[in-house]
């Protein structure tokens, strides 16, 4: 996997995120396994655990008990702990009935940056962050009934999803990435016409 050697902000980069082809078209059932937050960010939403639940509709619960895992350890979380969200009527526990996030909810009723609340692998995913390398999160997408099951044009991941890769990777990063990308595809072509 040689090519993954090129790092950015410190992780290896799989170039698949370059390539594959993706639509992101469904109503959002990515939400519906929960999702594994660090141990920083399950501490900051416990901190505004009030606001959210008057964000809440009757699908959810306000019970903040049953909110989250125990936490385990997993070094590809910044503090080595993951914290996983709970389910609740199939679903996360912060999915209202309506398929919308509640802590993007209440950061946009706040005029806060819309994931300003959000766990850094909601914002990621269709990608993902594994072994210290910036993949694609294949596994998830397997089990998922409609996501990118039926892609409707050419477009690949890493075009669906420029405002999240930006978001997470940061101005400079994200140069670093697109000059990587240009130096990949480049390698590819001169390759196939060999
Ligand atoms: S990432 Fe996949 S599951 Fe999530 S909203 Fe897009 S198509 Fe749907
Ligand atoms: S925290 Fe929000 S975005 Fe993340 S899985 Fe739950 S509902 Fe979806």
């Amino acid at each position: 996997m040689s090519d993954t050697e090129k790092r950015i902000n410190n992780l290896k980069i799989d170039p698949r995120i370059f390539t594959l082809k993706f639509g992101c078209q469904c109503n959002g059932e990515c939400c519906n396994y929960g999702v594994y937050t660090d141990l920083k960010e399950f501490e900051s939403i416990m901190e505004i655990k009030d606001k959210i639940k008057e964000g809440m509709d009757d699908s959810q619960t306000k019970d903040d008990k049953k909110w989250f895992e125990a936490p385990q350890k997993d070094e590809d979380f910044e503090s080595g702990f993951a914290v996983g969200t709970e389910l609740h009527n199939g679903k996360c526990v912060f999915l209202d009935k309506a398929g919308l996030c509640t802590l993007q909810k209440l950061a946009m009723s706040e005029g806060k940056h819309k994931w300003g609340y959000k766990p850094t692998y909601c914002i990621l995913f269709p990608f993902t962050v594994y072994e210290e390398t910036f993949t694609i999160d294949d596994e998830h997408i397997e089990r998922l009934d409609h996501c990118n099951k039926y892609p409707e044009d050419d477009s690949t991941i890493y075009d669906s999803c420029t405002e999240e890769l930006r978001h997470f990777f940061g101005e400079e990063g994200f140069r670093q990435l697109e000059e990587f990308r240009m130096e990949y595809i480049s390698a590819n072509k001169t390759l196939e016409k060999t």
